[in-house]
């Protein structure tokens, strides 16, 4: 990746229709979605405080653990304390002290159309008359399962759960159960989850927080998960070499999003697919983050890999607690109760989630989505690190349509150890002159940014602007 940038889709370069502009602004939705900000950027800097966000989170830590549902959202390796926020829509949100960003974090994921969608949150309402949870079969469910069968090469059957982690643990339990072994590959710096045998050189928030593993996680729940640096194939083999007839599965992110933004080399999936197959092991690719993101078939489509089986989640609930996992039609049928491998919900398949899901994929399938988010996370990320280089920092980056990312490194950045030399108290300097510039970007150094439908050509030019002068500063 190079001081260069990586969009492996750079040469796709649709433009964006004057048609597909009016459709976006207008899906978008309330006049607060217009393209500009509703403030001035000046205006909004002088009056920059996060005084109400501090007395919240002051409450907040009083009554939650570090005050946050989850990690990451802490702000730990950015310093200063997380913002609370009142709303959002489209591409922008609103804190409870009334300053308005640009979002490139959507809600890490889901909100790849836009936040607070007009027609996902009217179809939500209409779902909403006719109660929240059945705990029973539900006709959306059938609607939803179909979409996700005839976009993701890889699945045959699918199986609803309600949140990554959950699809991540399913998808374990039923390779390990179709083989009959009871080893996993995992990469370092991929996360799949909070479940213990993932929380080994994890990514994501355990990264961030620079937590080895995590306490609480026995031994033995970890004993059977091996791990090789991403990108790297002779790590692969030699575990295969040295674990024969041992390994049920590897999982992996097949772009890695949890460390940062990183791209697999040009080989790397065909090999692991092959490697995989020789050995009568299982590929799982984790598409959590990548599904419905890369394309509408995710990463495997856009690659032309297809695994055995497939995690998802965030945009199939389109903003609402879902996850997946499917694949094989004789792997799937392992699971219960078609088969004897046991894994239950009782929120799974309900009509909220399978709604805005439904919405949402409905959205994405419109012909030039793919092209109009490559276009311009294309832009941004060639215009944030165009302007790290001027101002003489060492940057580089990446970006597949709408995931990208960058670290303060001079690169290449193909695997966790890399992503690590970056700058990250380079990065917190930046963050926090980004925030009162207002843009919302993820607060670490080590997760991936989303861009969405929603996103116009003055939010990318209003945030390379802000870039530029942040990135003098520093
Ligand atoms: N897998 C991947 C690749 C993820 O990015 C995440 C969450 N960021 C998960 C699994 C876990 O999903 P959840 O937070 O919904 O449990």
């Amino acid at each position: 990746m190079a001081a260069t940038i990586t969009g492996v889709g750079v040469g796709l370069g649709l433009s964006c229709s004057s048609k597909l502009t009016n459709r976006f602004s207008s899906s978008a939705g309330s006049s607060r979605c217009s393209v500009k900000m509703s403030v001035s950027v000046e205006e909004q800097r002088k009056n920059f405080t996060l005084k109400k966000s501090e007395e919240a989170f002051n409450v907040a830590k009083e009554l939650m653990p570090g005050g946050v549902n989850s990690p990451v959202r802490a702000f730990k390796s950015v310093g200063g304390q997380p913002i609370v926020f009142d709303s959002v829509k489209g591409s922008h949100m609103w804190d409870i002290d009334g300053n308005e960003y640009i979002d490139y974090v959507g809600s890490w994921g889901p909100a790849i159309i836009g936040h607070a969608d007009d027609q996902v949150l009217a179809a939500l309402g209409e779902t909403m008359k006719k109660g929240t949870s059945f705990g029973a079969p539900c006709l959306l469910e059938n609607v939803l399962a179909e979409m996700v069968i005839s976009a993701v090469p890889s699945i045959e059957m699918v199986r609803f759960v309600n949140s990554g982690t959950e699809a991540c643990m399913g998808v374990l339990r039923l390779a390990r159960a179709f083989t009959g072994r009871e080893r996993i590959i995992k990469f370092e710096g991929c996360y799949h989850g909070h479940a213990d045998p993932f929380l080994v050189k994890a990514g994501s928030g355990v990264a961030t927080l620079g937590l080895p593993d995590s306490p609480g996680v026995p031994k033995g729940a970890t004993y059977e998960t091996l791990t090789a640096p991403f990108n790297d194939v002779s790590a692969l083999e030699n575990l295969f070499e040295n674990n024969k007839g041992e390994i049920a599965a590897i999982i992996l992110e097949p772009v890695v999003g949890n460390s940062g933004f990183i791209a697999p080399k040009p080989d790397f999936l065909n090999a692991i697919r092959r490697i995989t197959k020789e050995n009568g092991a299982l590929l799982i690719f984790d598409e959590v983050m990548t599904g419905f993101r890369l394309a509408y078939g995710g990463a495997q489509e856009y690659f032309g890999v297809t695994p055995d089986l497939t995690t998802l989640g965030k945009i199939i609930g389109g903003g609402l607690p879902v996850g997946a996992y499917g694949g094989r039609r004789d792997i799937m049928e392992m699971v219960a109760p078609a088969g004897p491998m046991y894994q239950a919900g009782t929120l799974s398949g309900n009509p909220l989630a399978m709604t805005a899901g439904i919405h949402t994929l409905k959205r994405l399938k419109e012909p030039g989505t793919y092209e109009y988010l490559n276009k311009i996370t294309g832009e941004l990320t060639q215009g944030i690190i165009d302007a790290g280089k001027k101002a003489g920092h060492a940057i580089c980056g990446g970006y597949i349509s709408g995931m990208f990312g960058f670290f303060f490194t001079e690169g290449p950045v193909y695997n966790f150890e890399d992503a690590k030399k970056s700058e990250t108290t380079k990065f917190a300097r930046f963050y926090r002159g980004m925030l009162e510039e207002g843009v919302y970007f993820a607060p670490s150094q080590f997760e991936a940014g989303f861009t969405s439908l929603a996103h116009s050509s003055d939010d990318i030019q209003h945030t390379i602007a802000a870039a530029e002068k942040v990135l003098r500063q520093i």
